[in-house]
């Protein structure tokens, strides 16, 4: 970005800066993913950002990684269901249900598709944004939900804003160097946040196959990297064939809404 003598800002001619589509938390959910990615399409975006979880608790593992690996320009990093899946990560750190769905995507997954998981990395720095899937003191496993640990993680990445995934709800923490402290918000259906060059941020753009804050539809944003501008948008799907194929592979779905 050049500063114009008149203190405007213009871009350099014939570079585009990344309109990221961002999503998180697919769950092997097909018919959530498909939904969400045509909508990202639809808004413009020219890269992707997916802060992991392709797999675990839903019926489509394989289908749900061909279609993350198929996307031209999209950055992934693993989740701790990627983990587990590929005999990363112990399943015993899992609950009873999350384990026994784990244990059927292990079986069912292509190997290339395992070798895709298996080499995901568990950080991804941008120009201004970084990503992981829980936290960036700790991708894989910590679940960002307190004002302390908020204020701890910011030591813990460099960029002005860190996209995250992992609890499943949707929420912006801001950092406001000025006042020292931070705001914590539940992000709102086609909210626009416009950010600030003087604070930093950590925002949560949710779940796509499994959302946990009692809204069943899907979640996904929008980060316009040029105007630093991040939208959210919450989109339905086709939940009752989600269910049935869970229902054939006898997977549990009591579970997978809570
Ligand atoms: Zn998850």
């Amino acid at each position: 970005m050049k500063k114009n003598g008149d203190g405007s800002n213009t871009s350099e001619k014939n570079v585009k800066r990344p309109h990221f589509g961002i999503f998180s938390d697919v769950h092997s959910n097909l018919e959530a993913l498909s939904v969400v990615l045509e909508h990202l399409e639809h808004q413009g975006v020219n890269s992707y950002l997916c802060c992991g979880d392709i797999v675990g608790y839903g019926p489509n593992p394989n289908e749900c990684v061909e279609k993350v690996r198929s996307i031209k320009d999209c950055f992934v990093v693993m989740g701790n269901h990627d983990a587990a899946s590929c005999g990363l990560k112990d399943t015993a750190w899992f609950n009873k249900y999350a384990r026994a769905t784990l244990h059927w995507t292990e079986n069912v997954l292509k190997e290339e598709n395992r070798d895709y998981l298996y080499r995901l990395p568990r950080m991804i720095t941008g120009d201004n944004y970084t990503i992981v899937h829980g936290s960036p003191r700790d991708p894989l496993n910590e679940y960002l939900l307190e004002e302390k640990q908020f204020l701890e993680n910011l030591g813990y990445f460099g960029t002005q804003v860190c996209f995250i995934g992992h609890s499943h709800i949707p929420f912006v923490v801001l950092s406001q160097s000025s006042k020292g402290g931070i705001e914590i918000k539940r992000l709102r259906e086609n909210e626009t946040i416009k950010l600030l060059p003087e604070n930093r941020y950590i925002i949560n753009v949710g779940s796509v196959g499994q959302p946990r804050d009692k809204d069943p539809r899907a979640c996904c944003a929008v980060f316009n990297s040029e105007e630093t501008e991040f939208n959210f948008f919450r989109l339905e799907y086709e939940i009752n064939k989600t269910q049935e194929k869970m229902h054939e592979a006898k997977l549990l779905w009591k579970r997978y809404q809570t």
